[in-house]
């Protein structure tokens, strides 16, 4: 059953939640590049110095939260939200 389970979530989540189209960099992008370097889906290109998405992605949220402006956005709900790192918990030489 657990197979069966996945299975139906897994096609739902592939179907309906993998759309890329809600990101967008704001104004505080400085076209660092780190968003496009560090996606596991490759599916961030820099074009004319600002990041674009492509259809669709993991939703992993790295770039979202690694963006070391803060500017990327989901849509209108992320505006001003905190974002999260592992960053500040590792030891110095390994950030
Ligand atoms: S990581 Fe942030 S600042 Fe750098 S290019 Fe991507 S959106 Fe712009
Ligand atoms: S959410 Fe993850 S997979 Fe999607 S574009 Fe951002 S880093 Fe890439």
């Amino acid at each position: 059953m657990a197979g069966l389970k996945s299975g139906i979530v897994n096609y739902g989540f592939n179907r309906f939640a993998r759309s890329a189209k809600p990101f967008f960099a704001d104004d505080g992008c400085t076209g660092c590049g780190i968003c496009a370097a560090s996606c596991p889906a490759s599916a961030i290109t820099m074009k004319n110095g600002r990041p674009a998405w492509a259809a669709q992605c993991y939703q992993c949220l790295r770039c979202i939260n690694e963006c070391p402006q803060q500017a990327i956005q989901y849509g209108k709900r992320t505006a001003g939200r905190r974002r999260y790192s592992i960053r500040g918990y590792l030891p110095q030489d390994e950030q």
